[in-house]
């Protein structure tokens, strides 16, 4: 079985886990660990570091910050950094073509990653450039064990720490990542001209509570301006959280 195919297996067996845990142990008040595993695993180490760092480079960090988001990044399983931001790098290439790992127009497949460029499509100069980190390569290959160590822990300590901070907001990310890759290269306005589909969608970044790439039709015009935001009514928290934690230079 290849990685990929683990990662979706694990992704299916969370979401059985997650829904009977929540139905076993519902408990409204544990929701509030599920926001900060959103905060931490989603928006810090997928979407501002994985996505807004590793595959775009635009902004600086720190190396501690750099350690600590890529390992936060695990526990959001869309994979390892390297194959996340490699795979990302290709849609920009290829957004809305015949060759984009996850085009709008696969709908459910796209929504469900079942598109074979999902697995198979990866920038090779980006694969290159991240291997140079060891750290990326070692969550790389012990990326499984990293994460069922961790969540194994949790679940020992209290079952409703891995149901409401690991399953339930890996299930909303999933979705989250379907809204994105297939709404948004659809339906809502565009701010700028680009050569694919990609859309503003003010729904959908409520959906994603205000998240930032539901502006997707900016962030493809601007992929390397880590603030997506061009309106006033366009929230982009990730934007903010990125602001606390970036280097910042002379100039900014
Ligand atoms: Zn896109
Ligand atoms: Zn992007």
């Amino acid at each position: 079985m290849s990685e990929f195919s683990k990662l979706r297996l694990l992704i299916l067996l969370v979401h059985v886990a997650g829904i009977a845990g929540v139905i076993a142990y519902w408990d409204p008040a544990w929701l509030a660990l599920t926001l900060i595993a959103v905060v931490l695993f989603t928006w810090l180490g997928q979407e501002a570091y994985c996505h807004r760092y590793l595959a775009h480079r635009s902004y600086e960090l720190a190396w501690l910050w750099q350690k600590m988001f890529a390992c936060l990044s695990i526990f959001n399983l869309f994979g390892s950094p390297i194959g996340i931001a490699s795979t990302h790098v290709n849609h920009h290439r290829h957004s809305d073509s015949p060759f984009d790992p996850h085009p709008a127009s696969a709908g459910w497949r796209t929504w469900l990653w079942l598109t074979p460029g999902f697995e198979q499509s990866r920038s090779v100069g980006t694969v290159k450039r991240l291997m140079q980190d060891g750290w990326l390569v070692f969550i790389q290959r012990h990326y499984f064990r990293i994460y069922f160590s961790v969540v194994g822990v949790a679940s020992l300590i209290d079952i409703r720490i891995a149901i409401y901070g690991f399953f339930v907001p890996v299930i909303y990310a999933f979705f989250c990542n379907g809204v994105v890759n297939v709404i948004c290269h659809r339906f809502g306005y565009k701010l700028f001209q680009t050569n694919d589909d990609s859309k503003n969608n003010l729904i959908a970044n409520l959906i994603l509570l205000g998240n930032g790439v539901a502006f997707h039709n900016t962030h493809h015009a601007c992929p390397s301006d880590y603030r997506i935001s061009r309106r006033w009514y366009e929230i982009d928290v990730v934007a903010l959280l990125i602001d606390l934690f970036r280097r910042k230079g002379r100039s900014n």
